[in-house]
């Protein structure tokens, strides 16, 4: 019975508003995942590199880099192509779609992200991984 407790799927959940920030991680804590944080596209490819998450919630609009332009620096590096990317979008037109699945997303979720469906998709994602 000693020695580290087993954790669940670790996420990284990119995202500029701190609201949704604080409410999501909360949701995905109690869900028993594992919760990292970036505010930000070059915080999200640090912390990205560095703790090498599962899964990554994309927000697309972000201060700095577009969440596109994340995803493709992220599956041009040999240390973070194989993470799972799903795009949070907030226009959920079919070309951004396309151009979430362009970049090298898995998937997309529109904006508002509801909270029930989000947590059914995940698996889903987590079970896409290379
Ligand atoms: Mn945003």
């Amino acid at each position: 019975m000693s020695g580290r407790v087993v954790a669940g799927p670790r996420i990284l959940l990119v995202e500029d508003n701190e609201a949704i920030r604080h409410a999501f991680s909360i949701l995905l804590e109690e869900t028993g995942y594992e919760v990292a944080l970036a505010a930000n596209g070059g915080d999200a490819l640090d912390t990205a590199r560095r703790e090498q998450p599962d899964l990554i919630l994309m927000d697309l609009g972000l201060p700095d880099l577009n969440g596109l332009e994340v995803t493709r620096r992220l599956k041009a590096d040999d240390a973070t192509r194989g993470i799972v990317v799903v795009a949070i979008t907030g226009r959920a037109l079919e070309s951004d779609g396309e151009a979430c699945l362009a970049a090298g997303c898995a998937g997309y979720l529109p904006k508002p992200v509801d909270a029930a469906h989000l947590l059914r998709k995940i698996p889903e994602f987590l079970g896409n991984r290379e």
